[in-house]
């Protein structure tokens, strides 16, 4: 049978899975960011992807992004839970705590963030991006474990690597974006263009630099990302356990048919 559950981890993530087979997949978009191991989890079979490679080798604006949606979707993976580290630009997304995102902001350039470049003109929908099916099941899961989350949220992406300043940030924070990121933009439409369903859990580690009027909140550093970041991997990894415990086999949601009226090319 093969994997229909993939998973895109970030930093720290690097060991979720048991009994794992490494998978070298070559994609007309070039390699993936690593092998991909297949195993599994909570005894369903998973198929898992370092989104910066296992030595974490590769930073947010140069991750092969469609090789890697085109490399599970080529294993057969539908649907997609991809964990990232995040910045909160509001007081109540506090650091140490997990969110779900529901929308998404595009501040990056220059990113390869189709696969319909070719001779055909696809206008696939971002309306609602993310798979509600799957937040559901994820929201439901962090309230009975207990774990602190927001179960919404929307995540402005950044290019990086650098951290914003503090005037980027306070723009962004005024534009009423909760979270701020490097790698969740283009990976969540390129999922979508294939289908999937993708449930995006968001890690908050820091508060971007800092938040306005608070003198107490400090900008972000490396060091306090990796700490804060090493708390909540346990806290993720519980989540994902659940949510693929508790993922029925059908899809209920309307992921699988996000191509249907997108193209505009005539046969
Ligand atoms: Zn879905």
């Amino acid at each position: 049978m093969d994997a229909t559950i993939g998973i895109i981890g970030g930093s720290g993530l690097y060991s979720l899975i048991d009994n794992a087979d490494d998978v070298a997949v070559e994609t007309k978009y070039g390699k993936p960011s690593d092998v991909i191991s297949i195993g599994t989890l909570a005894g369903v079979k998973v198929a898992f992807l370092p989104r910066h490679a296992k030595k974490h080798t590769i930073p947010p604006h140069k991750v092969p992004y469609r090789a890697n949606i085109a490399a599970l979707s080529q294993l057969g993976v539908n649907r997609i839970i991809a964990t990232n580290a995040v910045g909160s630009l509001k007081p109540e997304y506090k650091p140490g705590f997990l969110a779900l995102f529901d929308q998404f902001v595009n501040a990056t350039s220059g990113r390869n963030d189709t696969f319909f470049d070719e001779d055909i003109a696809v206008h696939v929908s971002s309306a609602d991006p993310y798979c509600p099916q799957l937040r559901n099941i994820a929201s439901v899961a962090a309230r009975k474990a207990g774990i602190p989350i927001h179960e919404t949220g929307t995540v402005v992406v950044i290019n990086g690597p650098r951290f914003s300043s503090k005037a980027e940030s306070r723009t962004f924070a005024a534009q009423g974006h909760h979270m701020i990121n490097m790698s969740q933009y283009p990976e969540i439409m390129l999922a979508r263009e294939k289908q999937m369903c993708y449930l995006g859990v968001a890690l908050i580690t820091d508060y971007d630099a800092g938040l306005e009027g608070r003198l107490d909140i400090k900008p972000v550093t490396n060091d306090e990302v990796v700490r804060i970041f090493g708390e909540n991997v346990d806290k993720a990894k519980r989540i994902i356990t659940e949510v693929i415990k508790n993922t029925p086999q059908e899809r209920t949601c309307s992921c699988s048919k996000s191509l249907e009226g997108a193209l505009m090319t005539k046969k």
